[in-house]
């Protein structure tokens, strides 16, 4: 079968389009045809080289999947569970029976489960180790894949594997960044940056369905508009007038109560003059760069939040997928790449020309 891998970390040009044998299933999971895996900022930075330990080498990325179940483990028999015509079948993400020929879309994420933080729903904490597929284990950008069958979510045979691809890590980032993180209720406002990327997408969407009024920031007139349609209820640019000079008088001074930032130090200083009395900041990125100065003073006289919020949680992505089946949230996919141009679908997310999600197809 056809996989996209890296041997050595670098740029685009480091994927490599190979032929590997088939994975083969353990008896606790399941194969999986992979319809469609959807590009993160994550594969980017993986594939250049992360701090911490080394990744499975080949790497596979790709933490996002959704795909249809060839075969299930050896675990099927002793499961007690079955499918609607008594197919074997294992418990999948909550438990629910999954089977061959059903479609499923994958968490992006294992964790044990059982550590004081996995237990209380923190399963980003895990003291055991929160791996992501595509990074501390191997991810999707194959023809098939083996996974855990308690990673999958059963969906409809009529679900759109393309937009599913987009929805887990993305949203259920943007969701505990807003709700579990930062609290965001209704009535109070929010700024949102980079309305483009696949969180910035989300996080509209999510602020909206909370009651919130939205504010979001985009590099160009063209993305500022879908930030528009997507609901948000003003959106501008970051530089002339500057994003805090912008927010200043659409609050009338007062600032936002919300800040939800994954860009960084450029924009740093900015985000602070945003931010209303007691209001919060949460971040899960910094894609311009990690090191970022603050006046103590400023922050304990205007009584202000700083909160860090990484990935998500298994009932965070239930919640989620609750939102897509209720209508509320809708993936925003930009563009569609084969398999075999992983590097050019790279290549242009690191361009940033794209609004909302960038999905690769076998
Ligand atoms: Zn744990």
């Amino acid at each position: 079968m056809q996989a996209v891998v890296f041997h050595d970390h670098g740029g685009p040009e480091v994927l490599e389009v190979v032929e590997i044998p088939a994975p083969v299933p353990t008896a606790a999971e399941v194969r999986i045809r992979v319809e469609a895996v959807a590009l993160n900022h994550l594969d980017i930075w993986v594939r250049q080289g992360l701090p911490g330990p080394p990744v499975p080498m080949p790497h596979l990325l790709g933490s996002e999947i959704a795909g249809t179940i060839l075969e299930v483990g050896e675990g099927a028999a002793e499961s007690g569970l079955a499918g609607p015509d008594g197919e074997p079948a294992l418990p999948g993400l909550y438990g629910e029976p999954v089977y061959v020929g059903q479609r499923v879309v994958l968490a992006p994420m294992t964790s044990c489960r059982e550590c004081e933080f996995c237990r209380k729903d923190l399963d980003s904490l895990c003291l055991e180790g929160y791996q992501i597929f595509g990074y501390q284990r191997q991810g999707g950008y194959a023809e098939e894949v083996a996974m855990p069958a308690d990673v999958c979510f059963p969906l409809g045979p009529d679900d759109d594997p393309v937009g599913w691809s987009a929805i887990p890590l993305t949203f259920m980032t943007a969701w505990r960044m807003l709700h579990t993180q930062a609290h965001l209720q209704s009535g109070e406002s929010v700024l949102v940056h980079a309305a483009g990327s696949g969180v910035g997408t989300a996080a509209i969407q999510i602020a909206k369905q909370a009651g919130a009024t939205v504010y979001a920031t985009a590099s160009t007139p063209e993305k500022r508009k879908k930030g528009l349609e997507l609901g948000a209820d003003a959106a501008f640019g970051y530089a002339e007038p500057d994003f805090a000079e912008t927010i200043r008088d659409l609050t009338d001074g007062r600032g936002v109560d919300v800040l939800f930032e994954h860009i960084g130090s450029d924009v740093w200083d900015q985000n602070l003059k945003c931010l209303a009395r007691g209001g919060r900041l949460v971040t899960c990125g910094a894609t311009t760069g990690g090191t970022v100065t603050l006046d103590l003073r400023y922050l304990f006289v205007k009584q202000m939040h700083l909160i860090g919020s990484y990935m998500g949680s298994r009932g965070e992505l239930l919640k989620v997928i609750e939102g897509v089946r209720a209508g509320d949230f809708v993936p925003v996919v930009d563009r569609v790449f084969p398999l075999a141009e992983a590097a050019e679908a790279h290549r242009y997310l690191k361009d940033r020309a794209q609004f909302g999600k960038v999905v690769l197809q076998p």
